[in-house]
């Protein structure tokens, strides 16, 4: 059986007109996860910002929230660039307005065994995930507490921040830092009326995983079988989640981390699986040492 489908899309929990008036900025917001996020606070009256490096996937972004009625901008940026962060929040200023909401949602990741990472795979998903995350925050940080203005944030996690990632060592440890700031923002930011949460997905397949997440063997083989819930999660399930935390309604949430995959991440066996080694998962061939394949440093 496993746990009820959930409501249709298009339905909200939150009254209509919940960010009537507001703007949500979501990174990454023109594909996958990010874009069901986005639709969400459309639903509810934001005004989306969309902001990512390839304008193909702004618009994506921008006709779904068009298809539903929703008003949004999409603004090109990389945000492991301080300057272009910075020009961004200047462009939501000199348009929409200064974001009430910010939505750390954009990522980079791809599956590699440790011992095969270059030094610049590390290095991109880390400037992505965690700084990239840190700049977007504190640029919000420091408007909102200049304008003397409340506000939310919310940053998308995984939860091999808490296990570890085998496969995954740079996203793993990136989020691991991601959840780490999200708590100590929220500590540094409550008195000027800027809360802070993360949100963690669980497995919620979409159309637009990129190749390097499509290709893990049978990656979608009986998804339903290896939860819990006895099926994935719909990405709009994570839209609500995202909506109820950066609303009124969570006024009293802050530095909290919320995971929703059906409690996949809780899962333990009376006897463990034996254990496979990455490598062996991926199917990769033998280790040899030198430069790993695909390496660009
Ligand atoms: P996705 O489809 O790969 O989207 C990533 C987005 O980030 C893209 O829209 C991309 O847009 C943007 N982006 C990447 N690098 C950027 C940069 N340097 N500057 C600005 N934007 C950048 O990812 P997803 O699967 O929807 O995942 C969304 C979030 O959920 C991520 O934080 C991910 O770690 C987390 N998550 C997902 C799952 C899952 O099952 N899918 C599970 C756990 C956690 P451009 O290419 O246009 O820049």
């Amino acid at each position: 059986m496993g746990l009820p489908e959930p409501p249709p899309l298009g339905t909200a929990a939150l009254p209509p007109g919940t960010f009537a008036g507001q703007v949500a900025l979501v990174t990454g917001g023109g594909t996958g996860l990010g874009r069901a996020i986005a639709v969400e606070f459309g639903r509810l009256g934001a005004h989306v910002v969309i902001a990512s490096r390839d304008p193909e996937h702004r618009s994506a972004g921008g006709a779904a929230l068009a298809a539903i009625g929703a008003a949004s901008t999409g603004i090109a940026c990389d945000i492991r660039d301080a300057a272009a962060v910075g020009a961004l929040f200047d462009e939501c200023e000199a348009g929409p307005g200064l974001p009430d909401v910010l939505v750390n949602n954009a990522a980079g990741n791809f599956p590699v065994p440790a011992e095969d990472m270059s030094p610049n795979a590390w290095r991109t998903v880390v400037d992505i995930v965690l700084n990239g995350t840190f700049l977007c925050s504190r640029e919000f940080g420091r408007r909102h507490i200049a304008a003397d203005r409340p506000g939310s944030i919310i940053n998308i996690g995984a939860s091999y921040a808490w296990t570890g990632g085998p496969g995954f060592a740079h996203s793993a440890a990136a989020k691991a830092g991601v959840k780490n700031l999200t708590e100590t923002l929220a500590v540094e930011w409550g008195p000027y009326g800027i809360r802070v949460n993360g949100l963690v997905p669980g497995l919620f397949p979409h159309e637009d995983e990129v190749e390097a997440i499509r290709a893990v063997p049978d990656r979608h083989r009986s998804d339903a079988l290896r939860q819990p819930a006895m099926r994935a999660g719909a990405p709009r399930e994570l839209g609500w989640a995202a909506t109820f935390l950066a609303s009124p309604f969570a006024g009293f949430v802050s530095g909290h981390t919320m995971v929703v995959d059906g409690a996949n991440w809780q899962r333990r066996a009376m006897l463990m699986p034996e254990v496979v080694p990455v490598r062996e998962q991926m199917g990769r061939g033998p280790f040899t040492m030198g430069p790993p394949p695909g390496a660009t440093s």
